[in-house]
């Protein structure tokens, strides 16, 4: 069969399940129109794998609450995430779009605000929105989530990158135990009326050091100490809602947002593969009522048709750009066979689609994407793989060679089904901002190339299957940095430079790292080697700028600056950075210039006033100066040094009771020190 019959056989069942779906919806308004709105609950577990799980079939016992809140939900034994990383999984799960749709490919590209949102929808239906996160990688105050606020009455989140020596937990993300503090406190003290919160737990993320007794408990599994941790944690928020008679009439839908490979095929963490140690998930539905309860669906779901299910459980419409399916119509018992067709509840398995442009946004060698359908996996990628899960379920034997027929009808599927989900237009454009990149490379993650970025196709590099031990190492690095052990990070560092010599990222990566350390030469050297790989990549040249006015090197940043201005007139950290650097290397006209640009947009900036008051008196321009270095001493009245120029520049007007006056102010405060009040003119 070709794989546009197939697709469109699938697309027919699909809507035989939205027809389904609309009576249970219609039944689900009509509770709604009698009883109070049912509450929202919605959990993610980050980094958290699906053979963990007591209610999935694991005997580690690690997830008793999870187990308990399973016996009165829907349990989905075939969930699967649409991207093994946190911001675009994220992104899925509260829109109900795949990541071709709502391009949050990476931690920096806004969420749009056109695009259906979870909170937004349920705010506008009279739900009070609350979120509470526990990694600042989700946190929109940081520019890291750009967009996620939207909708939400209250974003609990308030993390900050970790000064040197600061532990991870009070800086860039937080324990579970605290998570739910918040939001019970929260539940507290919420208005009346129904209300949606978003839990989220980052604990199971690396490093897995679970607090006490989990630590003690599970010495040689921390991983696994992590997840019983979360899931103590989460016990208590149960508790709370049981204890608080909300239980009842909450859904309560609870998920990870991808696994974590611990060595699966090559890989230590998640990121850079699609197979079930990241891309299975957990997934839980509690509906209000407890309908279904005990219930468990062995069709293959998506991340994505969690918000839908979610709407149609509460009874609101799903908006139409949604492109989950609600997975209600499977929870119905099986209507009797009338016609010939077969009930469309027990359809099988649609396709499932997942990617990941990791391997080529951080690394530049190539985005992987995969769909599972019926009992098959398929990757596509450089060298594309073929899996029979039901009779290799560890995906250990690739078929690609010897089944061509099938590969190849799946990725027909796999390119139809893109081309039906992907958002066509222009892609929202990445927060290009150089301290917003900065964050993130502190945080250990890679600031997008721009130019990788554009790219969005699979990206023409190396296979990640092929790179996966620098991925490792890299993660390892990331960790490192993360934690600030500077100098295990740097010779981590040059160890994978030695095996990819042209990484541009572990150049960066190093140029940081050495900077940090005070080795101001060696992070120059690594730093050019970075710009040298990816001359296009503005942050690059941002960087290497940086590190060159550090080093003292004016003359060698101002080039790397105009770079960088040329490509984001809207910096104005650069122009400053820029106007220092041409008034270091005496192009006056050029500081004056970029001084301009500054106070364009900050007119208040001290420095910025005084340089530029400064370098128009050099260029005989007194009569110009005057009002900026004015405006300075204005800003700070208690420096001395507003007043210094100034008396240059009525000198040079031959003005020379001003000059003598501001001469003697300028000298006052230099020996007085600090005078309060505001200066003379
Ligand atoms: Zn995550």
């Amino acid at each position: 069969m070709s794989g546009d019959k197939l697709l469109t056989m699938s697309l027919i069942r699909r809507s035989l399940f939205r027809l389904l779906v609309c009576l249970v919806c219609l039944t689900a308004g009509a509770l709604a129109g009698t009883a109070a709105p049912p509450n929202i609950v919605l959990i993610t577990v980050d980094t958290t794998r699906a053979d963990r799980m007591g209610f999935l079939g694991s005997k580690r016992g690690v997830t008793p609450n999870l187990d308990i809140l399973a016996r009165r939900s829907v349990v989905f034994t075939h969930a699967y995430s649409q991207a093994p990383f946190t911001a675009p999984s994220h992104a899925t799960i509260l829109t109900g779009t795949y990541p071709q749709f709502h391009q949050v490919e990476d931690f920096q590209v806004p969420l749009w605000k056109e695009l259906p949102y979870a909170p937004a929808i349920l705010k506008a239906h009279g739900y009070q929105t609350a979120a509470f996160v526990g990694s600042i990688v989700l946190d929109p105050s940081q520019g890291l989530a750009v967009g996620f606020r939207r909708g939400f009455d209250t974003y609990d989140a308030g993390f900050h990158l970790a000064h040197p020596g600061e532990d991870h937990y009070t800086s860039t993300d937080r324990r579970a135990a605290v998570v739910v503090e918040h939001a019970l406190a929260w539940l507290n003290k919420r208005p009346a009326g129904p209300f949606f919160i978003w839990v989220h737990l980052y604990d199971p993320h690396f490093p897995y050091e679970p607090p006490e007794p989990f630590l003690s408990r599970y010495k040689s599994a921390p991983y696994d100490g992590e997840i019983a941790y979360s899931d103590s944690a989460l016990g208590k928020l149960l508790t709370y809602l049981r204890a608080h008679g909300l239980f009842e009439n909450t859904a309560i839908a609870m998920m990870s947002d991808h696994g974590e490979s611990m060595g699966d095929h090559g890989e230590e963490f998640h990121g850079f593969f699609l197979y079930d140690a990241t891309i299975h998930v957990p997934l839980l539905m509690k509906l209000p009522g407890d309908r279904f309860a005990g219930k468990r669906i062995e069709n293959h779901v998506g991340l994505v048709d969690v918000l839908p299910t979610i709407l149609q459980a509460v009874g609101i419409e799903v908006p139409q750009e949604v492109q989950g399916e609600s997975l209600l119509g499977m929870m119905q018992p099986k209507p009797p066979a009338a016609s010939g067709d077969p009930p469309p509840a027990s359809s099988p398995n649609p396709l499932v689609y997942s990617e990941t442009e990791y391997g080529v946004r951080a690394y530049g060698w190539s985005a992987i994407r995969s769909v599972r359908t019926g009992k098959y996996l398929f990757v596509e990628a450089p060298r594309r793989e073929l899996y029979d899960m039901a009779a290799d379920p560890k995906a250990e034997h690739d078929l690609a060679a010897t089944s061509k027929a099938v590969a190849d009808t799946l990725q027909a599927q796999l390119d139809a089904f893109r081309r039906k989900t992907s958002k066509n237009g222009e892609a929202p454009p990445s927060v290009s901002d150089p301290e917003a990149q900065e964050k993130l490379a502190a945080l250990g993650y890679t600031a997008t190339s721009t130019d990788s970025a554009a790219t969005a196709a699979m990206g023409g590099g190396a296979d990640p299957k092929d790179k996966i031990e620098i991925g490792n190492m890299m993660g390892e690095a990331n960790y490192l940095l993360e934690v600030t052990r500077l100098d295990e990070a740097a010779a981590l560092l040059k160890k994978v430079i030695a095996k990819e010599p042209n990484l541009w990222i572990a150049y960066a990566k190093l140029g940081a790292t050495e900077a940090n350390l005070g080795n101001l030469p060696e992070s120059v050297k690594a730093r050019r080697k970075s710009v040298e790989l990816m001359p296009s990549d503005a942050n690059l040249h941002f960087e290497l700028g940086k590190v060159l006015m550090q080093a003292k090197d004016y003359e060698g940043a101002v080039p790397e600056l105009e770079i960088v201005v040329a490509k984001m007139p809207d910096s104005w950290k650069t122009h400053l950075m820029l106007a220092i650097s041409d008034d270091r290397t005496n192009r006056l006209p050029q500081a004056v210039k970029e001084c301009e640009a500054v106070l364009a947009v900050l007119p208040e900036q001290y420095g910025t006033n005084l340089l530029l008051g400064r370098d128009l008196v050099l260029l005989g321009k007194p009569e110009d100066a005057l009002p900026r270095l004015m405006k300075a001493a204005s800003i700070r009245p208690r420096a001395p040094e507003p007043h210094s120029v100034l008396s240059e520049a009525y000198a040079k007007l031959g003005r020379n009771e001003d000059a003598e006056r501001e001469r003697d102010a300028a000298k006052r405060l230099a020996e007085n020190g600090p005078v309060p009040g505001p200066s003379e003119p």
